[in-house]
């Protein structure tokens, strides 16, 4: 089924959040721990950490051992944080207005903890206090984008919070004060006031989390604005009606935006808090083929779920990629010189990162960095008024996890499981065109086009896709006709997104002579089914005669009959070119049909003949 592109242009402020403030005091707003990495990050989403605050001190007390350092001119917006762990050497760490301009942090460690493993550095809107356990090893990272569900647990994973503890603070439970409780647990605060302290104890260790605390809808997209670090998990689409559910672990939501549905142009969308530890956003779409892509402000603390197909001017200052790193074989980080506004989409076998205010990176020195790693098919594009595209081939069984520095300068990517599976091939068929191939003079360049891709699914019923089987029927196109001798080019050979502009382009570049683009047909009625050729400009009418006569007499199904038709694909190109839509997906027994090998080879060889036939007599 052919579909209309639309393409929405907006520009959109990420930093619209960071409305103008005039106080001098600097204002933490989140402060967020990240245990695996042994970061402790204070961070402001108002003002940039100011130039009078120099070198951080960092101060020695004993009995018990713990260092302490004081932040002058400034407010903690979040409340005292306190928390316990039961590491090796960091046992508590305490944060607290200290007076109404400092703000103080206390470590408690083991005796012999020695305080060159304590670092503070300052980072625009940052403090980043770095602590090196002997189970500190990474660098700076939060995370941003997991294929795995987790839980809050993961964020802890190294220094948990012991029982003895928890006991503890339940013991102090009743001296809390509302007015210490930080914001976060305030979403908290209309639960049952029997439950309330056990909630609260509980989800103490959940005071570095992420709080959404806005959702603003703009052109179908949305952003969800918040503090602390933000992280999604690979999404989930629903069908009857199609829904696109994005999960937030770590995660709570404002009471006054919960449960809320906005709607724009006929999408729905809705914020819940799914458990205690995570939120759910839900887009329910107008039309069933729309996508959405998530795109990341630099500082993590909001995301923008961007309608795909959509242009979009994600607005922020501009940046050159100037830094690649690889740790291990399945490890690579990115640098900038400034932050960095990107998204992260995974599809099934190729993982797409696109940063959108990066207007130069340095080929060579990228190339050099991923070669032999798992990375090496990374194909790096710098598109205008675009950014900067990375597409990374994987396997189907790889878990992605992507980070982002605490400065929003650095992204990394971690594949696991990424075990090279040998590409699915197609039974070669009969040679029986060799011989016909010979009569064909000089090179002749077909191109095989099979529809749709990637975000773009063409039409889905019942968990099947249209583009999944455009694509299996295209590679067996393209077989019989390698071997009958002819060139050919696939617009694409994997599960991309390929726009129908390009798909034009390349037939061009190719200097093609026949275009044939495999579709699958869908109706509201579900009883209707068969076989249609379409083409629109007159010199491709008996091309289009002579595929469809094959399709009738090697397939054998209903003959709807060959269409004129102003698709993209056949009106914009000029040499004979013509679209095949090979069945119905709508009927269901045509769709389980579809999905057979046996199907999709007699599909193929009868589109295969019908080109070869033409070829031949023309
Ligand atoms: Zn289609």
């Amino acid at each position: 089924m052919i579909k209309k592109f639309l393409t929405v242009i907006f520009i959109f402020f990420l930093t619209m959040m960071q409305s103008a403030f005039s106080q001098d005091m600097f204002k933490i707003t989140s402060v967020n721990l990240d245990t695996s990495n042994s970061i402790v990050l204070l961070t402001s989403s108002i003002s940039q950490v100011p130039q009078e605050i120099k070198s951080i001190k960092i101060n020695t007390l004993e009995d018990p051992k713990r260092y302490y350092f004081d932040i002058p001119s400034t407010i903690l917006t979040t409340g005292a944080q306190n928390w316990f762990f039961n590491s090796q050497d960091i046992k508590q760490i305490k944060i607290n207005q200290f007076n109404p301009t400092t703000v103080r942090v206390v470590l408690y460690t083991s005796e012999n903890f020695n305080k060159s493993n304590i670092s503070v550095l300052k980072r625009d809107k940052s403090f980043i206090l770095q602590l090196k356990d002997e189970i500190c090893e990474n660098d700076y990272f939060e995370p941003i984008y997991t294929d795995e569900k987790i839980s809050s647990g993961k964020y802890y994973e190294n220094l948990s919070i012991s029982n003895a503890e928890i006991d503890k603070i339940k013991a102090a439970q009743n001296v809390i004060n509302k007015d210490t409780i930080s914001q976060v647990q305030d979403a908290f605060s209309t639960t049952a006031s029997t439950s309330q302290t056990e909630n609260i104890v509980k989800d103490l260790k959940l005071k570095t989390n992420y709080y959404i605390s806005s959702v603003f809808i703009k052109n179908e997209s949305v952003l969800l604005s918040g503090f602390g670090n933000a992280t999604i998990e690979k999404p989930m689409r629903l069908t009857n009606p199609t829904r696109i559910v994005y999960d937030l672990p770590n995660s709570i939501t404002n009471y006054n935006i919960r449960n809320k549905t906005y709607t724009a142009n006929g999408t729905l969308i809705k914020v819940a808090q799914f458990d205690s530890s995570r939120s759910r956003l839900v887009i329910t779409p107008a039309m069933e083929d729309v996508d959405y892509t998530p795109v990341f402000s630099p500082d993590g603390q909001s995301i923008l779920f961007v309608k795909t197909g959509a242009a979009n001017k994600l607005f922020n200052q501009k940046n050159n990629a100037t830094g690649y790193y690889t740790k291990n074989k399945n490890e690579f980080i990115i640098s900038f010189d400034a932050p960095v506004v990107h998204s992260v989409k995974r599809e099934n076998e190729e993982l797409k990162l696109t940063f959108y205010n990066t207007y130069s990176f340095n080929e060579n020195q990228f190339n050099k960095t991923i070669a032999k790693t798992v990375f090496q098919d990374t194909k790096p594009t710098l598109l205008d008024k675009v950014g900067l595209a990375l597409t990374v081939p994987i396997t189907k069984n790889a878990v992605v996890k992507t980070y982002m520095g605490a400065d929003g300068k650095a992204v990394k990517i971690v594949l696991a499981n990424m075990t090279a599976t040998p590409k699915q091939t197609v039974i070669p068929t009969k040679k029986d065109h060799k011989e016909k191939v010979k009569k064909v003079k000089g090179k002749t360049v077909v191109i095989i086009d099979a529809g749709h891709g990637g975000s773009d699914y063409g039409a889905i019923r019942d968990g099947v896709n249209e583009k999944d089987i455009n694509l299996d029927v295209a590679r067996m196109i393209n077989d019989i006709l390698s071997n009958a001798g002819v060139t050919t080019v696939l617009t694409r050979d994997s599960d991309e997104f390929i726009s129908l502009a390009d798909r034009v382009d390349i037939s061009a570049r190719n200097n093609a002579d026949l275009f044939v683009s495999v579709h699958v047909n869908a109706s509201v009625k579900p009883e209707i089914n068969g076989l249609e050729t379409h083409y629109y400009n007159d010199n491709s009418l008996e091309f289009a005669n002579v595929v469809h006569a094959s399709l009738i007499n090697t397939v054998n199904k209903k003959d709807r009959g060959v269409f004129k038709s102003k698709f993209y694909v056949i009106n914009h190109n000029t040499m004979p070119a013509i679209l095949v839509e090979i069945g119905f997906i709508s009927n269901s027994s045509e769709r389980a049909e579809l999905t057979t090998q046996a199907r999709k080879q007699k599909t193929a060889k009868a589109i295969a003949d019908g080109i070869l036939q033409y070829l031949n007599e023309k």
